[in-house]
């Protein structure tokens, strides 16, 4: 059931229910009205009788009626009937007991069906007391009644027509902003994210979710451009290797070859294909790093054994790399040295910084500075290489991005996006600092192992009342 008709059978309801208690009330008060009024009418008939038996003595049977269906009867006290006037016998079966409870004061009211009468006492002035039933058919007090309750229920039943009918149109008018709020969102597409929904000058709840529909479609674009230029630059990167390797064996296929140049041209080959298992590793990489951070599987690492690893596997790889590792202090507990991580990440991370820091520097130099601090690590890595341009450090960490001064060494760009991704699932900060031509210097901060658990703690507070918070409209 959509939300119109809902509210308008609520409004209904509600009304009906309204105006069935107005008209109830009103149909019960009347009746008890009429009621009042008639058992009024009984009292003084009964009296007015008593006053003409009293100065006449006996009444004529011929006495006029002045109800309708009208009946006395007077009793002595013994309950023997001294008088009695009307066509039936006694309409109500009177006993001693009912004779004794009606007093001077204390009439009885009785009612059977359409018929009512009452009950009173009364003394001569020879001090002898009767009884007087006086009862009668209050047919147009009847008649009055019935017509009310007519006239009620088609009230009744005419509120209810004009509530549906107002319900529909109030439902109608509310809902219609929302309906033009369903129109905009689904005309917008892959197509046309830029676009965004009207929120008009109202500062209702309907702005704030047409806000926040526009905060988010403002991320999806970020996201989706981000997208977009990622998956160009990738087959970019892998359209380059592949081009290169194309032309290469289309050279050698040109004429026959003698072994070494065929051994010369694969090993061109094997040299391309390696600078694309690269790239393809650290778009593997980056991907994983980009996944769910509960994904991955965290355990204590220790940052120095990290480190010496690091270095030993760049010197591996490339034997003239030179890096030169200083603590600054250590800490007094072994515990300062752990930090909370997944190991392959961080090596990756930290690899990438010394590989740069080489690589960009004609003397292939980088020294690691670590310092403890409680519950923080903190290394410096810094090189004395050709540094980056000031307008470039902002776009560093962005996937694919390479200054112009480096376009001559080999990369690809993703290492440092990958760093930086690495960093911040290990909830930790890096900057960097570079002066063209003399040097560049990252500084990377991590939480250690107990503070690692506090700060996951706050997170997930703050996690907790953000999304507490999200449903709310301001
Ligand atoms: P790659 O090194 O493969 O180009 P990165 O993501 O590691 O990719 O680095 C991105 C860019 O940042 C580099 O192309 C280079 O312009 C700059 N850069 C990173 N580290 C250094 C450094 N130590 N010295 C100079 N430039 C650097």
């Amino acid at each position: 059931m959509n939300i119109r008709t809902r509210l308008t059978l609520l409004f209904v309801l509600l009304v009906a229910l309204i105006m069935l208690l107005f008209t109830g009330s009103v149909y019960y008060f009347y009746d008890q009205f009429r009621q009042q009024e008639f058992q009024q009418r009984l009292e003084e008939r009964a009296f007015t009788t008593i006053q003409l038996r009293e100065d006449v003595g006996e009444i004529p049977r011929t006495d006029l009626s002045f109800m309708i269906d009208e009946q006395i009867t007077i009793y002595n006290d013994q309950g023997l009937v001294l008088y009695s006037k009307g066509t039936q016998r006694p309409r109500f079966p009177v006993s001693p007991g009912l004779l004794r409870r009606i007093t001077t004061r204390q009439p009885q009211y009785l009612r059977q069906g359409d018929i009512e009468a009452v009950g009173v006492r009364s003394q001569n002035s020879r001090g002898q007391s009767f009884v007087i039933f006086v009862s009668a058919n209050d047919r147009y007090g009847f008649s009055k009644l019935d017509r009310l309750r007519d006239l009620l229920v088609v009230g009744w039943l005419l509120s209810l027509i004009i509530a549906g009918i107002a319900g529909y149109l109030f439902a109608t008018d509310a809902l219609r902003p929302v309906a033009e709020l369903i129109a905009q969102v689904n005309s917008i597409s892959a197509t046309n994210i830029h676009e965004r929904l009207r929120v008009g000058r109202q500062r209702d709840e309907l702005a704030a979710l047409a806000r926040t529909f526009n905060a988010l479609l403002s991320r999806l674009e970020v996201a989706f451009v981000t997208q977009k230029s990622f998956v160009s630059h990738a087959s970019h990167e892998l359209r380059t290797p592949l081009t290169v390797m194309m032309g290469q064996i289309e050279v050698t296929r040109l004429q026959p070859r003698t072994t070494p140049d065929y051994e010369a041209a694969l090993d061109g080959l094997l040299d391309e294909v390696q600078n694309m298992i690269r790239l393809v590793n650290g778009l593997l990489e980056l991907a994983q790093a980009n996944a769910d951070a509960v994904m991955l599987r965290y355990q204590p690492v220790r940052i120095d054994e990290l480190l010496w690893q690091a270095q030993s596997q760049m010197t591996q790889k490339k034997p003239s790399y030179q890096i030169d590792i200083d603590f600054e202090n250590l800490p007094d507990q072994e515990e300062d040295l752990v930090i909370m991580g997944e190991e392959s990440l961080l090596q990756t991370a930290l690899q990438n910084l010394l590989e740069n820091g080489c690589k960009y520097s004609t003397d292939e130099q980088v020294s690691v500075r670590i310092a403890f601090e409680p519950g923080e690590i903190h290394l410096t890595i810094s090189d004395h290489g050709q540094g980056i341009p000031p307008g470039d450090i902002q776009h560093i960490f962005e996937p694919f991005f390479r200054s112009e001064n480096v376009l001559t060494i080999r990369g690809h760009g993703i290492g440092l996006a990958l760093t930086r991704r690495i960093i911040d699932l290990h909830q930790g900060r890096i900057e960097v600092e570079s002066a063209l031509n003399k040097g560049t210097t990252f500084r990377i901060s991590l939480p250690t192992q107990t503070n690692a658990a506090l700060r996951q703690s706050a997170l997930h507070l703050t996690n907790e009342t953000h999304s507490d918070n999200s449903l709310d409209i301001h």
